[in-house]
């Protein structure tokens, strides 16, 4: 009889809550292109892939797994009072497909040599937001949709273009018809605003900890350059700025240079 009544609990339990907390506070089970919030005791440090991974004065800190990570993440924490633990996290694959896309103008898919400066300055414009080590801290609220509609593309896809494969798709591309309102999914400060080349009107907001947003193909940008936005304030319109095929919302998350999948925390795939 407690048999029975254990295994209807699991059952409540999964159905309910699809994952749990780990030790460390992070909620499992990890997945490819997720990012994950833990916290440990003040003073304590944390390493991961051999680096030291910044912690806020009050223990939290945050890590990012990239696209093609590797099926287990191994975390230390070395105590300040002495000692240390080994956490070996089990992560789990994302399923990736295949995307062709036809009828784009061949002037984006094979660029002209006099475009392809302007491409490498706005790629070293966007890594350079990518990189900011800021102190804020919006990457542990709870994220919300920056805007609802169709997926028109899912993260990690191995896009054709035009019969050419390409890289692999780093963003969620989201497709609520042109002009619908985009909110900040996190509040953050507004790092970027740019038109560039490939992905048309470009906007970049750091949510602290390494974690940063990217919203492409806008229509228009509302929120400025240097601006502190809140969750849920708009940011912008979606378009079909840059190369698109029609209007959307092109949404990417990284950890720095990692790139992350947004929709792991919205528990979509
Ligand atoms: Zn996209």
């Amino acid at each position: 009889m407690k048999y029975i009544i254990i295994s209807i609990l699991i059952v409540l339990t999964t159905s309910v809550c699809a994952w749990a907390e780990n030790a460390l506070g992070m909620k499992e089970p990890l997945k490819q292109g997720g990012f994950y919030v833990g916290k440990v005791a003040v003073g304590d440090k944390v390493t991961f892939h051999g680096e030291r991974v910044k912690i806020s004065p009050d223990g939290y800190f945050v890590i990012g797994l990239g696209w093609k990570y590797k099926s287990v993440a191994n975390i230390r924490v070395d105590h300040k009072a002495g000692g240390h633990t080994m956490y070996h996290l089990d992560v789990l694959p994302h399923d990736y497909d295949v995307e062709e896309v036809t009828g784009l103008p061949p002037k984006y898919v094979a660029p002209p040599k006099e475009v392809q400066e302007r491409i490498a300055k706005d790629a070293a414009d966007v890594r350079a937001v990518r990189a900011i080590d800021s102190d804020l801290q919006n990457f542990r609220e709870e994220m919300i949709w920056p805007v609802k509609g169709r997926i028109s593309g899912r993260f990690g896809s191995h896009r054709i273009l035009n019969g050419e494969p390409r890289s692999p798709h780093t963003g969620l591309d989201i497709a609520p018809g042109q002009g619908a309102l985009i909110v900040a999914p996190l509040g953050g400060k507004v790092t970027l605003v740019s038109d560039q080349y490939l992905t048309g009107n470009t906007m970049v907001i750091d949510h602290g900890h390494g974690i940063s947003s990217v919203y492409a193909h806008m229509e228009s940008a509302i929120a400025k350059e240097g601006q502190i936005v809140s969750k849920g304030d708009p940011i912008g319109t979606v378009g079909m700025s840059g190369r698109a095929t029609g209007p959307h919302l092109h949404w990417g998350m990284n950890w720095y240079g990692e790139r992350l999948n947004a929709g792991v925390a919205l528990g979509i795939e």
